[in-house]
């Protein structure tokens, strides 16, 4: 079989390996299609592990199952959350499951950008989603990536009567746009540098797409004005720039809620000013991926249509082309969730 090794982002190379054969428990699945995160972009976090067999948002067909694994049958649709959490250690107690060590520990092997992969018995248990029929593999990439939105918007407790302002609409601010919707939200605010993407969040179902200027005070004024209120309860920041961080805090409201979504780089820092957010009681939060709770959820949504799939998948690649793919995610330019796809019968 065909398996994509990552070196940087301009280097990945095409390596032939057998096909594993899956042990007790496990199961083999013959890859369909193959999200690109924008994590699989940053090289800062990739390249000092690599080479590295990437791909966490797979999709395809179960072809084979080991000894002792009746949970799934050959020729079933499945999507597998590469991260399961084992239930039973503390965070996972407290329900805190994307910070237990066993979902940082698992995947899938050798990952989703090869044509095969295998996973554990513990996979199939916790987070190993049938696709309903109306559902394609690429559609149900976006599980994955759905999750995180669907955690992020539990994390900061998001409720239908809230004013919400999202800064960022890159593939994952456009499904925020969605499942805010779906949500019942129906105030919200879209933050946007970006010319194209700020026409992308109007098509997506946002009504106020605004430019932030550099003057702050000034975006205060212009969120209170357009709210009627001291500024939005719930903020999420899903761009990783610093300017917009510092805007998420500013803009929202007394006793408001301010989660970080994007990744920023560990040197990254922005000036806090405690007394600020004392008076203001702001909750200042972050999510960090997604659980199997929300891995349901995600699935329920797009099977719905409350999330527009296909839509959010603009370009598709054949896995040869997995660079292309990478540079083209971590260009900005004009494209929202690149894919890589195979064949039914490689
Ligand atoms: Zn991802
Ligand atoms: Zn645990």
């Amino acid at each position: 079989m065909k398996v994509a090794v990552y070196y940087n982002n301009r280097d990945v190379r095409i390596e032939e390996r057998p096909i594993p054969v899956p042990g007790e428990g496990e199961i083999l699945v013959q890859t369909r299609a193959s999200g690109v995160c924008v994590g699989d972009t940053m090289e800062w976090y990739l390249t000092p592990r690599a080479p590295l067999t990437l791909g966490h948002e797979a999709s395809g067909v179960v072809v084979q199952t080991g000894p002792g694994m009746d949970l799934v049958r050959p020729g079933d649709r499945v999507v597998v959350h590469h991260h399961i959490p084992c239930l039973i250690c503390e965070h996972c107690r407290r329900g805190n499951f994307t910070m237990c060590e066993t979902f940082r520990r698992t995947h899938i092997h050798p990952g989703g950008f090869s044509e095969y992969f295998t996973a554990s018995r513990e996979h199939v248990e916790r987070d190993t989603l049938i696709l309903p029929d109306n559902v394609s593999f690429e559609v149900g990439t976006l599980v994955e990536p759905l999750a995180c939105v669907v955690h992020a918007i539990r994390r900061a407790n998001i409720r239908p009567d809230d004013s919400v302002a999202l800064i960022g609409t890159g593939a994952m601010g456009l499904m925020f746009i969605q499942v805010l919707r779906a949500w019942g939200v129906r105030k919200l605010i879209v933050y946007e540098v970006l010319e194209w993407r700020q026409q992308k969040a109007r098509e997506f179902g946002a009504e106020v797409v605004l430019t932030p200027s550099r003057d702050v005070e000034e975006e205060v004024r212009r969120v209170q004005s357009i709210l009627g209120s001291p500024g939005a309860d719930r903020v999420i920041v899903a761009a990783k720039d610093l300017s917009a961080m510092n805007l998420g805090i500013r803009i929202a409201n007394k006793g408001g809620t301010v989660l970080f979504f994007a990744t920023p780089h560990p040197e990254d820092s922005i000036p806090l000013y405690p007394s600020y957010v004392f008076f203001n009681e702001l909750t200042i939060t972050s999510s960090y991926s997604g659980d199997h709770n929300d891995t349901r959820t995600a699935l329920d949504l797009l099977a719905c249509g409350a999330v527009n799939g296909e839509a959010l998948i603009s370009h598709r690649y054949p896995l040869e082309q997995l660079s292309d793919a990478i540079l083209q995610t971590a260009s900005r330019q004009g494209s929202l969730k690149c894919v890589i796809t195979f064949e039914e019968n490689h």
